[in-house]
């Protein structure tokens, strides 16, 4: 069973936790300011990239809290979790060597 770490809780299985997206999206300042074509990269595109990658999940069937991860989308390891607000983990600090 997958456990992640939820930065509120503690480790608790997978079951319990909801995927919500791209971590870091940031919404434009001034959404009247922007074109259509910037508008459609903030709703609709993510990046879809393999190895590390940021994440939103909610622990929904726990605390009900929104926080990020760092999951390595190659292996689903999850590197490292931290709450919504806080910077990324540097990559140096929660890569494990791959076995
Ligand atoms: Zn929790």
């Amino acid at each position: 069973m997958l456990l992640i770490d939820c930065p509120y809780c503690g480790a608790r299985p997978e079951l319990e936790f909801v995927y919500g997206g791209q971590a870091h999206v940031a919404r434009p300042r001034n959404p009247a300011e922007c074109s259509d074509e910037q508008w459609a990269d903030f709703l609709y595109w993510r990046d879809n990239s393999r190895g590390v990658h940021a994440e939103r999940w909610r622990h929904t069937h726990g605390c009900g809290q929104f926080f990020n991860a760092l999951r390595d989308t190659t292996n689903d390891h999850f590197l490292a979790t931290y709450r919504v607000g806080e910077a990324a983990p540097a990559l140096e600090r929660v890569a494990r060597p791959r076995t």
